[in-house]
């Protein structure tokens, strides 16, 4: 099921700004689109931002940026015929994909592929990939757009399962169903949770995994590239820390490598992917893996390899879309990354503790520059090494505790 591939674009490019400069349009300038903007511009390469408003993170290293609404496909086609990228790269899963797909079809080079952020934008494209043509382990599923079917779906799957709205990040609209009394809150969260205007939402057996891990997996030029396993851990369907490495048994190891290999040659084109597997069992025996979801972008959990690596998610990312090599990924300590979230709404947040903060060893700080914030947005995060992974989360969530968001 790999798909094809063109080479990548690879041309001599000049200085940003002149004629024979290579333009990235980053679609989405959060914090993860902000360091492939930094990555892009320590290659020389021009960088233009855009989001749905002004100032973004990524907006604040660019070259240029613009506020548009990235779901409208007339408004990301006529700055796409403005500013002739040489790449278009997504960012974020909220966008006009079916607009995508044309300008692909056009000639524009659409990061990973058109196909791949069209698949992975709502959770029904990546799943029946997954589970139905590739035959990758999932957890049992169902769609519903109803309530009759939503409630033969939770009866079918059984108790307890995960209700997930089929377009949303971040845990929004997403709760456990563990006994009859949720299912209908359940439903009406999903459906007040959801991205766009589908009424859909999939209803999944609930994983009693030990650990879920994220497999960034580099398609390069010189071949697809594994970083070592990233552990993290969720709350409210959002990450709080991760950790480099996770633990796997070696036969597991293989079994994500293979899975993550399959779904990105699936998708194909040339960028890092996110591929988050859910690892069942203990350590000391071969566990069982199951697919979760994939992003063709840098992670979110990913964050730790800005400490951890030779190379972090974002300069990986950037090269293999410039269709450059990347050689060898090496781990130079265990690292961790521990989030700073807001603790509620403000029109201009302030940061204090930084100091005390930047006292635990090796610690590192990347506060976002997040013009305004609302509950739990995520406004930065604290990086750190160890010994062991324990010493690394330990310094990370200590690091990432001091500091605080005034409102
Ligand atoms: P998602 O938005 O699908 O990545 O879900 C967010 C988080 O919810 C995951 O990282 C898991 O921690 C948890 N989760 C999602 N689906 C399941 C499932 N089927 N079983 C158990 N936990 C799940």
């Amino acid at each position: 099921m790999a798909v094809s591939t063109p080479e990548p674009r690879s041309q001599p490019w000049g200085a940003p700004a002149s004629a024979s400069a290579q333009r990235l349009l980053l679609l989405g300038s959060g914090e993860l689109g902000r360091e492939v903007a930094l990555e892009a511009m320590r290659l020389g390469l021009e960088v233009v931002a855009v989001d749905a408003y002004g100032h973004a993170p990524a907006m604040q290293m660019a070259h240029r940026s613009h506020v548009i609404d990235m779901q409208e496909g007339a408004q990301i086609r006529q700055l796409v015929e403005a500013e002739q990228p040489s790449w278009i790269v997504p960012e974020v899963e909220a966008i006009a994909t079916q607009t995508l797909i044309e300008l692909e079809q056009e000639g524009w080079n659409v990061v990973p592929t058109a196909r791949a952020t069209r698949l992975t934008m709502d959770r029904e494209g990546i799943r029946r990939l997954a589970a139905e043509a590739l035959k990758l382990r999932t957890s049992p599923y169902r769609f519903a757009e109803t309530k009759a079917e939503y409630h033969r779906a939770i009866t079918e799957i059984g108790l307890p399962c995960v209700v997930k709205p089929v377009m949303s990040s971040s845990g929004k609209g997403q709760s456990v169903v563990r006994n009859q009394a949720d299912s209908d809150p359940a439903w009406t969260y999903a459906l007040q949770g959801g991205r766009g205007k589908a009424q859909r939402v999939i209803v999944e057996g609930f994983v009693p995994f030990e650990t879920e891990i994220t497999l960034l997996t580099v398609r390069a030029k010189d071949g697809t590239y594994f970083c070592p396993p990233i552990g993290h851990r969720q709350a409210d369907g959002d990450y709080r820390e991760s950790w480099q490495p996770c633990p796997l048994h070696p036969d597991t190891w293989v079994e994500c490598q293979r899975m993550a290999q399959t779904i990105t040659d699936a998708l194909g084109g040339w960028g890092l992917f996110g591929v988050e597997l859910f690892i069942a069992g203990a350590i000391d025996q071969p566990q069982t893996v199951y697919f979760s979801e994939v992003s063709p972008r840098p992670h979110d959990t990913g964050m730790v390899t800005m400490v951890s690596q030779n190379m972090s998610e974002f300069e990986l990312h950037v090269r293999a879309i410039a269709g450059l090599p990347i050689g060898e990924i090496t781990l130079s300590q265990p690292g961790a990354s521990a989030v700073i979230l807001a603790p509620g709404d403000s029109a201009e947040p302030k940061f204090t503790g930084m100091a005390e903060a930047l006292t635990v060893p090796t610690s590192k700080l990347r506060l976002f520059g997040k013009p305004r914030c609302h509950l739990n947005r995520r406004m930065g995060v604290a990086l750190a090494l160890g010994e062991t992974i324990a010493q690394a989360r330990d310094r990370a969530i200590t690091c990432a505790s001091q500091v605080q968001v005034l409102l």
